[in-house]
């Protein structure tokens, strides 16, 4: 079921040809058995996906998904459903397959609500979404007309999970890989757009980064930039001392200012604040799908404009910016 042979050899007749020549050893290490000890089990989850035909496939609403007729009965739901919450915890989302509702951990759509309008028109592009998760936005990508949307997570779980949700969307467009950022060829100059969302404070060296992202964008491409900010003027940066809303790897959180002065300087141009915005905890919660704690257990019982950790609660900016065409 997990095949990328029709990926790989598609980029061997374009400049994403060095790229597809590092792909198989890259692929077989990112999904090694060796590795994720729980890969085993999440590859029989995909197994036990029930075949179904699909009749009507959504990737332009909140809820991604697909529909047959006539529907599925309760039966053939229920064992749609166990097999899917094999793969838990949903993360992003969210998703409905057949009537079964995939009420993920996120709002996703919210995202991609907040930053859709403000964009470049995806139709006819060639897209990569670094850190992508489940792939959520990249189906919205594939939705909003681009041709080519490459996602890549180090997480294997997401990876499967797409897979999953590709067994009936069947997008030949739309593909994710179990990779981090660090596996992209450099200088690749390739994407028409580049997403990173959820991404950045996690890195310990943001601008570098940002240059990375910016090393994936052909000339007049454009970067889709979504992180954790602080208010404050420019030059403002928190650097949580230990965790920050009980995350272990948060690193760097600039003020918007700060952030577009980190673009500029990258020689990045037409950088533009988009959206700004406070995750609530309708955005990211607990759910069915996504049983562990979640962002209303982080921050302060007391005070929700804290972290537990008493920094500003989670406030996201989305920004865009070119590369110099
Ligand atoms: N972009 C999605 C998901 C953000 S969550 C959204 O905005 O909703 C952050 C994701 O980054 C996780 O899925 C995690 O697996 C992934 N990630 C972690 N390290 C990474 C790396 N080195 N390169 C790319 N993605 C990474």
């Amino acid at each position: 079921m997990i095949d990328y042979q029709p990926l790989i050899q598609r980029w061997q007749k374009t400049e994403l040809a060095p790229w597809a020549e590092l792909l198989p050893a890259q692929l077989a290490r990112g999904l090694a058995v060796e590795r994720y000890g729980d890969l085993p089990r999440w590859l029989a989850a995909l197994e036990a996906l029930p075949d179904i035909a699909t009749d009507r496939i959504h990737l332009d609403r909140g809820r991604v998904g697909a529909d047959c007729s006539p529907p599925l009965d309760p039966d053939a739901r229920a064992t749609l459903r166990k097999a899917l919450q094999l793969l838990h915890p949903w993360r992003k989302g969210p998703f409905e397959l057949f009537g079964v509702h995939i009420d993920t951990e996120w709002r996703s759509d919210w995202k991609w609500d907040r930053l859709q309008p403000h964009i470049d028109p995806l139709a006819g592009r060639r897209v990569l979404d670094v850190g992508c998760g489940s792939g959520y936005h990249c189906w919205r990508m594939a939705g909003a007309g681009a041709t080519e949307v490459i996602g890549i997570d180090p997480t294997p779980l997401f990876v499967l999970q797409y897979w999953a949700l590709q067994k009936y969307l069947r997008q030949p467009g739309v593909w994710v890989l179990p990779l981090g950022i660090q596996h992209v060829p450099p200088k690749l100059a390739a994407f028409d757009s580049v997403f990173s969302m959820g991404i950045l404070y996690h890195r310990r060296s943001p601008l570098d980064h940002l240059q990375e992202l910016k090393a994936c964008l052909r000339p007049g491409g454009q970067l889709v930039l979504e992180t954790l900010v602080i208010e404050g003027p420019a030059g403002a940066t928190l650097v949580p001392e230990g965790r920050y809303a009980r995350m272990g790897n948060v690193w760097f959180l600039p003020s918007c200012d700060t952030l577009l002065g980190w673009l500029r300087k990258l020689g990045f141009v037409d950088e533009a604040l988009v959206d700004v915005s406070v995750t609530t905890v309708e955005e990211q919660r607990a759910t069915e799908w996504m049983r562990f704690q979640s962002l209303a257990d982080f921050l302060d019982p007391k005070d929700s404009s804290r972290t537990i950790e008493g920094y500003p609660a989670p406030r996201r900016a989305v920004v865009k910016a070119r590369v110099p065409g």
